[in-house]
Order: structure tokens, then C-alpha cells, then sequence
């Protein structure tokens, strides 16, 4: 069941539905593919028809941080919990290593995949890298040429919101994948460039402050919060 907020229907699920649901598509023909909006995206979603379709036409669609459960609490139809796509992928690779499965990393500045293709692999022994490439290209074509011919299971497409949702929906078939997942920033996390919030802040409803902190420039996007969350409180009143 999917809960609206603001026109983006989430899916209602705990982390380990959303894993293991991902696991099913893996079972299935391809391909399908993973979204994880948070309030930022929603507001972009709001401005612009095309996003939403390529958001909402997801096959799973995951509440990536705290913004989107306060909002869908606010509306009267909350959330199971955050399930943020970091997170998601971790566990997809641990299931994924099981199985022997094998992994394309799309996205970041050149050299970053590559790093978080040597840090994963060593995390989760029996993952397989299908391969990696940066994510400042000119040409699709090239670039899912490479996967397909790669094999992969999977694909993690982090070009950042919207241009990976884009970017799937377009080529998710062409690149013979089961499954793509748009998950942002976090090839910068699994390469050791960008680090995490320490968990006291994620568990007080604060990792975008200290985002905010380590990445000043971000105040802009930022913005977008308070902004959804007046939308929020628009919509309730209009419910
Ligand atoms: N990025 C990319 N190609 C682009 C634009 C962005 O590969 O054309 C990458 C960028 O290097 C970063 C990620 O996409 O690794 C977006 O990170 P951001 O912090 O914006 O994403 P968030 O996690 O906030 O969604």
C-alpha cells in the first residue's frame, strides 16, 4: 500500500519488506527499479510533472529520512518507518553477497566508484562488482552498453535527483539489469569521501543538520524542507 505525501505515494513497508521485496524483483524479469525521495525530491516532484511521473512510476518507492515521516505523520497517514536508501543498499548487498550476485556502480566524480567498488567488495565477501563508471558522461549509449555487457544483477544509479530517476526509466531495460536502484550521494559514503552522521544525530531526527554542517553550501536545498513542510500543513488543512 502506498501513503501519499504531497502526490508521492511511498511505499508502507519496514526495511526488511523493502529488501525483501527488492530480493522478489530479483527473482523476476527485469527490470525494476528503486526510488528513495526525500522532501527535497518531493518538492521537485511538485514543480514538475515529468519527475513525478518518473517517481511515482517507480516499483518501489522508499522514504529516505526523517522530513518525509514527519509529513506523512502530519497528514494523518504515517509511515511503518525511515527507510534510507544507504541503509536499503547495505542490506541488498548482504543478500546479494549470499547469492553470489553481481553489482554495477554508476555515478560520482571519476575514481569514486572504483573505491567504493573496492571498499564493498571487501565488506561483503561473495558480492560480485559487475563494473563502474563515473557519472559525468555525455552519451547514455555507451555506459549501458557497458553494463549489459557486464551482466549485472543490479545497478546503483547515483547521479543525484532527478537525473538518476530520469536516467532509469530511460535505460533501465536496455541495460539488461533486474534491478536499478537511485540512491544519490551514497557511492560518496561506500568510497570513504563523505562520511555519515554519527548515529546520535540520526537517531535525534538530525542527520541534515549535520549535513548541513560538514556541507554548507547544501542551505540552499535545504531550504526545500521548511518549504515541504508548509506544504504539508496546506495539504492537511485542504484534507
Ligand atoms: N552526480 C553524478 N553526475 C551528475 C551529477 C551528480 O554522478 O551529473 C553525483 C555526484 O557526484 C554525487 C551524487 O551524484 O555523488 C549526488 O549527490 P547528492 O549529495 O546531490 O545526492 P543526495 O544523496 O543528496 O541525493
Amino acid at each position: 500500500m502506498r501513503v501519499d505525501v504531497l502526490g508521492v505515494g511511498f511505499d508502507n513497508v519496514t526495511m526488511e519488506e523493502a529488501v525483501d521485496q527488492a530480493m522478489t524483483f530479483l527473482e523476476e524479469e527485469g527490470p525494476h527499479y528503486v526510488v528513495t525521495p526525500n522532501p527535497e525530491i518531493v518538492e521537485a516532484c511538485r514543480a514538475d510533472a515529468q519527475v513525478m511521473e518518473a517517481v511515482n512510476g517507480a516499483d518501489l518507492v522508499l522514504a529516505d529520512g526523517i522530513g518525509v515521516i514527519k509529513g506523512a505523520k502530519m497528514l494523518g497517514t504515517p509511515l511503518r518507518e525511515r527507510t534510507p536508501g544507504i541503509e536499503f543498499a547495505g542490506s541488498l548487498m548482504g543478500k546479494m553477497a549470499q547469492r553470489r550476485m553481481s553489482l554495477y556502480l554508476l555515478g560520482a566524480k571519476p575514481g569514486v566508484a572504483e573505491l567504493a567498488a573496492e571498499r564493498l567488495a571487501a565488506a561483503y565477501p561473495g558480492l560480485r562488482i559487475a563494473g563502474t563508471h563515473d557519472g559525468y558522461f555525455r552519451e547514455d549509449g555507451p555506459v549501458v552498453e557497458a553494463i549489459r555487457k557486464s551482466g549485472a544483477d543490479v545497478v546503483f544509479v547515483c547521479l543525484g535527483a532527478p537525473k538518476q530517476e530520469f536516467w532509469m526509466r530511460k535505460n533501465g531495460t536496455a541495460t539488461g539489469a533486474r534491478l536499478l536502484c537511485g540512491l544519490g550521494g551514497s557511492l560518496d559514503v561506500f568510497a570513504g569521501v563523505v562520511t555519515r552522521a554519527p548515529k546520535f544525530w540520526s537517531d535525534h531526527g538530525l542527520e541534515w543538520f549535520y549535513r548541513l554542517c560538514k556541507e554548507p553550501r547544501r542551505i540552499g536545498r535545504m531550504m526545500k524542507l521548511p518549504l515541504f513542510l508548509v506544504h504539508v500543513q496546506q495539504e492537511k488543512r485542504r484534507r
